[in-house]
């Protein structure tokens, strides 16, 4: 039997994988319901999501929402929805191919020059922070107003805080980076095109809400795991009322979850997990009468305002005047602090200084995101005890369709012989 502690996307995913492969399990989740982040509702009657706004459509993804069945409630954002940067005081649009580039007015014309040094740059050095990468490649304007904002604010967290070696590599591995950024990009003739972002009609909690009901029989709701003993090569698992056997136990809570379960069992490692830094985030959703296309805005780190960046709901899936604004991350941390009325009153003071449009708040919560940063050199050389394993968002790909791939290769290794 394998034991999987937590039913956010990781757990549930990695479930359905055992299912298809036959193998015995059985998920544990603290709370009442299945989804963790992925968490989506309505406040008076708009359809707001409090965790990730979209997916993508890559081939996992689609493969399972064929496999259970969602797919007619899947909708996708219309092609070519622009992509904006609050930069010198506007919206300013993101280049995704060479004309867009050369016509973009996100660099200065030295800006954009700067970018030919590139390919005489040297390679990434794992040690370096990622604000000193981007910034030794492209140049302090590319890092400022497109790569630190677009890929600092997947973690919402400070560039200048993230190591190469612990976040960004890995990214560069797979996109086949070697020396020069930009060379492989004009190889692919210069456009970037990921998959179509993606949700669902009634938001994205119908994914989990789909693998929760397919695997219902084998998922335990309102059960927090207390703790994890070893028993002979296997564990047992306690939660308030049973204590489970099992001989692989596979965590895929957030990391203090985890360091309080792994306390006793492998105290080094519950140690180096404690340290790792979550971001706070506040998610303040807005509603706005507005004719805004596109996806949304990040903000330039040039810039003072305490949003990281808008999500435009409405455009992207057509959810009448829903506009979803991110506020603090490593920048502005403070934010958590402030009431949820102070923060939302930054939200639309600052939405009107970026769109020009006035919004009311519908909702404000707070939101944590592991912050991929520094603190992770803790766990390079976590060592664990046998059969026992982790699967979260701290420990590689904190995206959906990352958490789905992680999953379909542990299911491969837990059930080698098995045919799926
Ligand atoms: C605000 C926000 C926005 C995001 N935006 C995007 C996006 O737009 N696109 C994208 O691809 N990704 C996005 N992400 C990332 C992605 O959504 C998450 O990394 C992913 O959903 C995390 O899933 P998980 O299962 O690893 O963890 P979680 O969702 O945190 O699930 C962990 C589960 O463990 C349970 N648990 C905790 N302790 C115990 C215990 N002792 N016993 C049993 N259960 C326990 C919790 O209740 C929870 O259900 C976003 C994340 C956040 C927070």
């Amino acid at each position: 039997m394998i034991v999987i502690v937590g039913g956010g996307i990781s757990g549930l995913s990695l479930a359905h994988e055992l299912a298809a492969r036959d193998q015995p399990f059985l998920l544990l989740e603290a709370s009442a319901r299945a989804g963790g982040v992925m968490r989506s509702g309505r406040v008076n009657g708009h359809l707001l999501e409090w965790g990730p706004q979209r997916a993508r459509l890559t081939k996992d993804f689609a493969a399972l929402i064929e496999d259970l069945g969602v797919c007619d409630q899947l909708i996708t954002a219309p092609a070519g929805l622009p992509l904006f940067v609050y930069a010198r005081g506007r919206l300013r649009r993101v280049p995704f191919s060479p004309g867009e580039f050369l016509r973009s007015d996100i660099l200065t014309a030295r800006g954009k020059l700067r970018l030919l040094l590139e390919p005489l740059t040297s390679r990434a050095r794992a040690d370096e922070s990622v604000a000193g990468f981007f910034t030794r490649k492209l140049g302090r304007e590319v890092y400022e107003n497109l790569a630190g904002p677009l890929y600092g604010g997947l973690y919402a967290s400070d560039p200048r805080e993230m190591e190469v070696g612990l976040s960004l590599a890995h990214v560069l591995r797979e996109f086949g980076v070697g020396r020069s950024l930009l060379l492989p990009l004009l190889r692919q003739g210069g456009s970037v095109a990921p998959p179509d972002a993606c949700s669902f009609r009634d938001g994205l909690e119908t994914l989990p809400r789909a693998l929760q009901e397919r695997h219902a029989a084998h998922i335990h709701l309102h059960k927090p795991v207390r703790a994890i003993e070893r028993r002979g090569h296997g564990y047992v698992v306690t939660t308030d009322h049973d204590r489970i056997d099992a001989a692989h136990v596979v965590i895929t809570t957030p990391a203090p979850a985890a360091a309080a379960l792994l306390d006793g069992l492998a105290s080094d490692a519950a140690a180096c997990i404690a340290t790792l830094r979550y971001n706070p985030l506040t998610v303040v959703h807005l509603l706005a009468d507005t004719e805004l296309r596109g996806l949304g805005y990040q903000v330039s780190l040039a810039e003072s305002l305490v949003t990281r960046g808008v999500t435009w709901n409405d455009s992207l899936f057509g959810r009448r005047g829903v506009y979803t604004a991110y506020l603090g991350g490593a920048k502005n941390p403070w934010i958590a602090d402030e009431s949820s009325e102070r923060a939302g009153q930054i939200a639309v003071e600052e939405f009107r200084i970026a769109t020009g449009a006035d919004a009311t708040v519908l909702a404000v919560e707070q939101e944590r995101m592991p912050a991929w940063d520094r603190t992770w050199t803790a766990i390079q050389d976590l060592t664990l005890p046998p059969n026992l394993h982790i699967h979260a968002n701290w420990m590689a790909r904190p995206g959906i369709p990352g958490r789905l791939a992680v999953s379909r290769r542990l299911a491969a290794t837990l059930a080698p012989d098995a045919v799926s």
